[in-house]
């Protein structure tokens, strides 16, 4: 075993227009960038401490991602972990985050798989359809972590999000 090689694929799903690629390049840069117009599927790569230990992050963006449909390489079996990410301003992407679980829980069918629900766009609270309690609820069922994000206004949000799903994958697969 190569002790300095650990990897964590992190494949981000979810609705078009929830915020994937703004959640992805804030973790990444640092930066928001309001009107990431990219309609291509790309894996982006980053090194970061997670418990005191050197990680190689991949994260997967993918646009408009349909579960079952065909692939070549299908994000489901390439993760390491997922992050689903949903618009809390956003019933239907709720829904849809909430499908694309069944579906990954149903392809992978270790449930300890680790996943995280990421309700974005808290700095839309006013406009908020989906509720934290709805939202928690659902998590404990799925068993998935959940936590809430602005990639616009909240880094710090965002950064804790990929934290925690980064441990929960180490936790699981004593990487
Ligand atoms: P994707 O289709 O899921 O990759 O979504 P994008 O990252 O392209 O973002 C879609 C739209 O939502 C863009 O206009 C972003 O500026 C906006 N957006 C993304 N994250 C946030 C957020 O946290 N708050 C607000 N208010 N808008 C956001
Ligand atoms: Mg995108």
């Amino acid at each position: 075993p190569n002790g300095s090689c650990r990897d964590i694929n992190i494949v981000v799903l979810g609705a078009k227009g929830v915020g994937k690629s703004a959640t992805i390049v804030r973790f990444l840069t640092g930066r928001f960038i309001g009107d990431y117009d990219s309609q291509m599927e790309a894996i982006f790569s980053t090194n970061i401490p997670i418990d005191g230990k050197q990680y190689t992050i991949n994260i997967m963006d993918t646009v408009a991602y349909v579960p079952g449909k065909e692939l070549k390489e299908d994000p489901v079996f390439w993760a390491d972990a997922f992050m689903l990410v949903f618009s809390l301003t956003d019933v239907s992407s709720f829904k849809a985050a909430q499908q694309m679980v069944d579906y990954i829980r149903r392809m992978r069918e270790d449930d300890r798989m680790p996943i995280l629900a990421a309700a974005n766009k808290s700095d839309l609270v006013h406009l908020r359809t989906v509720s934290s309690a709805d939202c928690e609820a659902w998590c404990l069922d799925q068993n998935c972590l959940s936590c809430e994000i602005s990639a616009s206004e909240d880094p710090m949000s965002v950064k804790t999000a990929f934290g925690m799903l980064c441990h929960r994958v180490r936790v699981i697969n004593k990487k």
